[in-house]
């Protein structure tokens, strides 16, 4: 039988939801259970993929090629299960189903309305591509009360209803606000966005309570008392060091075995020692290395989540804290050198991620060619490869007009506008006026690596899959050009058609890819191209 968590949040936004609802699962799969996670995002983007990285932050891309919330993310790294396109939905989704079967004259007739289409459209979502999993953990975003999550919150109270509360567990995730002036936790924000969830039709049975502070026994009597939930079920979540304490920490203030207690299952406690040792060897790092990440979207951390997480992944195969200094990539560009080189005087590595578009990104290239010159170990993903191709051409191939189609129209062409390829054995086909959503090259494809290359030894295999997300690739024709440069393509795809790695020979480190590996690196699993350049940048920064 499949038992549906629902957890929704209450009070504030930026609880974490996500990495609470990702926890639990890691507490069910330690005790034996098998799980599923699914994210319901109330806003009208039919997927965030639209979305800049600075409001929503990083769009994470799953195997199946959707462009889904960042959670999805947190997910994957807390239970290794990969997610799929029908794990996240959104309002604008929901409805442009909805209206399309409308237009087709599915309703027969009917008014379509929000109770019942829009919230059966919901509830079919919540129950669809499953295949018996002992829990479906399914998470609603944003906060209640927001008008744009109503017809979830009643999709979710109807699905409580209809399989009863053997199957169906609502948990509530709210804040205990300390204030500093009368030296108290507050519980008031807590009844009241309990009081709103039960006027929806929605009882809690557990509220998770995030505190920064310790929460006496008589005021979680006290919850309880005033939301109905018995003072067991009101569970504190306090703020830990590192995110990957979390699983530990809330199964010590008894998370999971509330949530089996509600079941009525009587499981053996979970096995935790995978998370015990992962937060052993985060607290106790050996040594520690700075990385820059010269990017665009440096505002907002959340813009580069999977890319953090599987750096502090390549620092736990190390053993060493990995700092990162997040550099806006437009200070490069300055005419004077002196003005910005100090930015990367204690860097051990370099990193050029993900991007979008001109602005910034001379910048980057500026840094590469610091990387390059100054022998600094190297990552470029995606963008960060398509700007180190284009750094080699101008500084080492003569080619100095060298640029991308994204940039607008240009001579020398080394990344265009990829307007043909094959996904599985589907031929994909893309032009310029296209729409910009959903319409990249999207999920995993297939790449062979190179005998004798850094990245063969790396991976430690012939051929890999990784996730893509990009509209414009490397062309292929200038793989000598490249070659006679210093830079070889050391990654195609299995047609030879894309190059999706490349690689520097006479450098310590320069490696940088046209997927994002970021994606796939779970703490117990980290990535191998971050183990490695981790350790280049490591023993870089020893040399320092
Ligand atoms: N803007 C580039 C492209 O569309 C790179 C995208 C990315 O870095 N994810 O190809």
């Amino acid at each position: 039988m499949t038992r549906f968590i629902f957890i929704t949040g209450g009070v504030v936004s930026s609880l974490g939801k996500g990495l609470g609802s990702a926890a639990l699962a890691a507490l069910l799969q330690a005790r034996g259970y098998s799980v599923r996670l699914r994210k319901l995002d109330p806003y009208l983007n039919v997927d965030p993929g639209t979305m800049s990285p600075t409001q929503h932050g990083e769009v994470f891309v799953t195997d199946d090629g959707a462009e889904t919330d960042l959670d999805l993310g947190h997910y994957e790294r807390f239970t290794g299960v990969h997610t799929r396109k029908t794990d996240n939905v959104t309002t604008g989704r929901i409805y442009s189903d909805v209206l399309a079967r409308e237009r087709r004259g599915d309703y027969l007739g009917a008014t379509i309305q929000v109770i019942p289409h829009v919230t059966d459209a919901i509830k079919a979502f919540v129950r669809n591509d499953l295949s018996g999993e002992d829990f479906v953990l399914c998470e609603i975003g944003g906060t209640v009360g927001d008008i744009e999550s109503l017809p979830f919150l009643e999709a979710i109270r109807q699905i409580g209803n209809e399989l009863g509360r053997s199957q169906v567990c609502f948990i509530h995730v709210t804040l205990i606000p300390y204030i500093k002036a009368a030296g108290e936790l507050k519980t008031k924000p807590t009844q009241h966005s309990v009081k709103e969830l039960q006027s929806l039709g929605i009882q809690p049975d557990i509220l998770l309570c995030r505190t920064e502070y310790h929460l006496e026994r008589e005021q979680r009597d006290k919850i309880g008392l005033f939301c109905n939930v018995r003072s067991d079920d009101v569970i504190l979540a306090s703020d830990v060091n590192n995110i990957y304490e979390v699983p530990v920490a809330y199964h010590n203030e008894g998370l999971d075995t509330q949530v089996c207690a509600h079941f009525g299952l009587n499981s053996p406690k979970p096995d935790l020692a995978r998370w015990r040792e992962i937060s052993q060897s985060v607290a106790s790092p050996e040594g520690e290395v700075t990385i820059a990440i010269v990017g665009k979207y440096t505002s907002l951390k959340d813009s580069y989540k999977s890319l953090s997480e599987a750096l502090a992944h390549g620092g736990i195969a190390n053993r060493v804290r990995v700092n990162l200094t997040f550099l806006n990539s437009e200070l490069f560009e300055h005419e004077d050198e002196t003005s910005y080189l100090h930015h990367l005087e204690d860097v051990g590595g370099i990193l050029v991620p993900g991007g979008f578009g001109l602005r910034g990104a001379e910048g980057k290239i500026e840094a590469i060619r610091i990387a390059r010159e100054h022998k600094i170990p190297y990552l470029g993903i995606c963008f960060g490869m398509q700007m180190a191709v284009l750094e080699t051409a101008r500084a080492l191939a003569g080619m100095d007009k060298a640029s991308s189609t994204e940039f607008g129209p240009c001579d020398d062409a080394l990344v265009g506008l990829m307007t043909e390829w094959t996904a599985g054995n589907k031929v994909q086909t893309r032009s310029d006026g296209d729409d910009l959503g959903g319409t990249m090259r999207l999920g995993a494809y297939d790449c062979v690596l190179e005998e004798g290359s850094l990245v063969r030894s790396i991976y430690d295999a012939e051929q890999i899959q990784e996730r893509h997300r990009h509209r414009y690739e490397v062309n292929v024709a200038y793989r000598d050009t490249l070659k006679n440069a210093g830079m070889v393509m050391s990654g195609v795809s299995p047609d030879g058609a894309l190059p999706e790695i490349v690689e520097r020979p006479d450098h310590p480190w320069f490696v940088a890819v046209q997927f994002h590996p970021e994606l796939k690196s779970k703490p117990f699993e980290p990535h191998p191209l971050f183990t490695g350049f981790v350790s280049a940048a490591y023993k870089k920064a020893t040399l320092l």
